[in-house]
């Protein structure tokens, strides 16, 4: 279940436990003006600097982390992850990140870790017993090419993590109301995950035009997870698009936006 919080608005879901602090950014409760208003988190639009770090600083102050400990993604709609540490904090908001990737992963304290987004889905993720946390960026390019399963295998891979053990949040996002695409989206992730996406991908709505789809993209991602193995599983409902005073909607805002932040770290002893 995911729960509200205020000044400045953000998410939490309480499938994420204990050790780490985790937040889904909305567009409220920033100092950013103009296109920006208010709780813009994202880098790339021409944000005032000092808008930006006053605005990590009071997200970080209401969720436990400061500007200092966040580590930016550097995102290009790839399924590629990159394990961080203490070395690249401040990475994106104080100096230049350098590589490009769509996840980050750790099992550093004291590492905060952003995805952004406007429409394309979050996801946190968290093992509480080899203490290890994750954010990916899983547009529907993304999704198609199974980057939270690239990240889930990541975490197998170097840390020994059991993904029965996994806790995952998958935050607000654009939904089946409103992702209206053509047919190659949904064939995209049929042809990634075989006939079981069927059903998520080739959605159709009454009275659309003739040939539109609107895959279910939250969906898709918890069919990548289940495919792999993670079973504790916390899905918001909000669609970005249906809300766009609350959140950052690429396809409400076009270009002329913020970017929602969602982080997650683990606490620092
Ligand atoms: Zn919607």
């Amino acid at each position: 279940m995911f729960h509200s919080h205020y000044n400045p608005e953000y998410l939490t879901s309480d499938i994420i436990t204990g050790e780490a602090v985790h937040a889904f950014g909305t567009r409220r409760g920033g100092v950013s003006t103009g296109i920006f208003e208010s709780l813009n988190l994202g880098l790339s639009r021409g944000d005032d600097p000092e808008h930006l770090y006053e605005n990590y600083r009071r997200l970080g102050a209401a969720v436990g982390f400061t500007p200092e400990q966040t580590v930016l993604v550097h995102h290009a709609h790839s399924a590629r992850v990159d394990r961080m540490g203490k070395q690249d904090r401040g990475m994106g908001l104080l100096f230049p990140q350098k590589e490009y990737q769509d996840g980050l992963y750790t099992n550093e304290p004291g590492v905060a870790l952003v995805v952004f987004t406007a429409d394309c889905t979050p996801i946190l993720l968290h093992d509480p017993v080899k203490h290890v946390v994750a954010a990916v960026h899983s547009g529907w390019l993304g999704t198609a090419k199974g980057i939270v399963a690239n990240c889930v295998n990541a975490l197998i891979r170097d840390f020994g993590c059991n993904p029965a053990d996994v806790e995952a949040a998958i935050g607000p996002s654009i939904g089946s109301c409103c992702f209206e695409t053509d047919r190659d989206v949904p064939e995209a992730m049929v042809k990634a995950l075989g006939p079981e996406a069927e059903p998520l991908s080739f959605i159709t709505h009454e009275g659309a035009p003739e040939g539109k789809f609107f895959p279910d993209v939250k969906a898709i991602n918890v069919l990548w997870l289940h495919r792999c193995g993670v079973k504790k599983i916390d899905v918001c409902e909000e669609c970005t698009k249906c809300r766009p005073d609350r959140f950052w909607s690429h396809r409400v805002n076009g270009v002329k936006r913020g970017n929602m932040g969602n982080v997650i770290m683990l606490k620092e002893e």
